[in-house]
């Protein structure tokens, strides 16, 4: 097998105290991590334009010749690509699509986002497209603190899903001990494996991980901090790096060890991640795929500064059987570019929320997960479980907001209205937005093994 730039030996043959997995990629200077990316793609552009059918109908369109490009800003006359678009193309060209760019024979792997709107969109792997995908993977889960020796356990769903089997084979790679029980062993098969094996480190979404430390007294008879979890890392959706949410799954895992990683489905292997500081999400995979900043409206670059918002749209620049160029990921991030201690150098983004997801309240810009964050800050009297209930289909919504709101066990009925004033002021405040929050008792809204429901449509369900 030929040696890949970027991919690190198996784990095995790091020091394990060895701060980052890839000290080369996570510490690069900037202005050494722009030249390695603009090197990379006067490669990766000539081999879209060899080997992708999609690609070479858009540079033609466009006008944009291959051979020209010199530098980034070159990528602005190029249109962004949707998912829309990927799904079109699988329809056009069963069962991959007309933007796989690798011979059918070099293909190993399949996998799917979650299709939780439309069709699921395909991704296809090379054999060097896993190592690029478990690279970025081990960077994350060794910034955690996973080592050899570990017992991970893969509580994402198995079954298909790009956090499933990839993740297992990048568990693997590091050199832990992969332990693949996925959500289609229910909470309580995961709980029971997790004791039997001594498993020393949780990755799920952070609606699941919480769901497991709810259930563990029932399912074994002891509280999830005995359990011994040191590391339950994860994303998939907001949770883990929620004020409130974060401190009270520390508690009830008996662990400082809580972390968030982030990363849109079809973009692997582009990774953002907690480092301990956690002050957002470093950008750890720099080197792999170019990360840039939009307006979601206009379309127009937004410089990556401090303090900037904007979608991040992103460009592959190694990847072999399903690369994207400029592709939109609706993610509205904000950016941090001052240094941090860990000493990583990729930027650090905390995700606002996705453009598809954002409500309009009398003109007002609402993210659910921005509602969600303001009510995880009130625990440990909420348990950071909401609803948004919506008289039809978003974005527009009239004011109040109808919001169900769910209490911790400890909260006395009698505390409720109070609590709920409480609430409405502070939405008020923080998001400019006109709520009515309903209290539910504990375990009034539903618990998922994969990502809550925030949004619904009354009478829908
Ligand atoms: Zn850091």
């Amino acid at each position: 097998m030929e040696q890949v730039p970027g991919v690190m030996e198996c784990g095995e043959a790091h020091d394990p105290d060895e701060v980052y997995w890839n000290p080369e990629a996570e510490t690069m200077p900037l202005d050494q991590l722009q030249e390695l990316q603009i090197e990379k793609l006067k490669r990766q552009i000539p081999y879209l334009q060899a080997n992708s059918k999609f690609y070479q109908k858009r540079f033609k369109e466009a006008g944009f010749n291959p051979g020209d490009f010199r530098e980034l800003s070159d990528l602005e006359s190029l249109p962004f690509t949707k998912k829309v678009e990927l799904r079109e193309s699988q329809e056009e060209a069963p069962p991959f699509g007309r933007h796989v760019a690798a011979p059918f024979n070099r293909l190993i792997r399949v996998t799917t986002t979650a299709g939780t709107t439309g069709r699921a969109v395909v991704q296809t792997y090379t054999r060097r497209d896993v190592l690029l995908r478990d690279e970025s993977v081990c960077r994350v889960l060794w910034g955690f603190g996973v080592r050899p020796g570990d017992r991970v356990i893969n509580g994402f769903n198995l079954s298909m899903f790009n956090a499933g089997v990839p993740y297992c084979t990048a568990i693997e790679r590091l050199g832990a001990v992969n332990i693949p029980v996925g959500t289609e062993r229910k909470a309580e098969g995961l709980l029971r494996i997790a004791k039997e094996l001594d498993a020393t480190v949780l990755v799920s979404t952070p609606s699941f991980a919480s769901y497991l430390s709810e259930r563990c007294e029932d399912v074994l008879g002891i509280p999830a901090s005995e359990l011994g979890f040191r590391i339950v890392c994860g994303g998939g959706e907001p949770g883990f790096e929620l004020p409130g949410m974060r401190e009270q799954l520390e508690e009830t895992f008996g662990t400082k060890g809580i972390f968030d990683l982030a990363s849109s489905s079809d973009a692997h292997p582009n990774s953002f991640t907690n480092c301990y500081v956690r002050s957002g999400k470093h950008h750890v995979t720099g080197d792999l795929v170019l990360v840039q900043l939009i307006n979601s409206d206009t379309g127009k670059s937004i410089e990556i500064r401090d303090g900037a918002v904007g979608e991040y749209v992103f460009t592959h620049l190694d990847r072999e059987a399903c690369p994207l160029l400029r592709y939109r990921t609706n993610d509205i991030v904000r950016v941090h570019t001052s240094s941090c201690e860990c000493g990583r150098t990729g930027f650090r983004i905390d995700l606002i929320g996705r453009s598809d997801d954002m409500l309009l309240v009398r003109g007002m810009n609402v993210f659910p997960s921005a509602v969600q964050s303001v009510i995880s800050s009130f625990a440990p009297r909420t348990t950071g479980k909401i609803r948004i209930i919506l008289d039809c289909p978003g974005p527009v919504a009239e004011p109040p907001l109808n919001l169900e709101v769910e209490c911790a066990q400890s909260v006395e009925q009698s505390a409720w209205p109070a609590l709920k004033e409480q609430l409405d002021l502070t939405l008020r405040e923080k998001l400019s937005v006109r709520t009515d929050v309903s209290l539910l008792a504990y375990g009034g809204l539903e618990r998922t093994t994969g990502k809550s429901k925030i949004v619904v449509i009354r009478g829908a369900d």
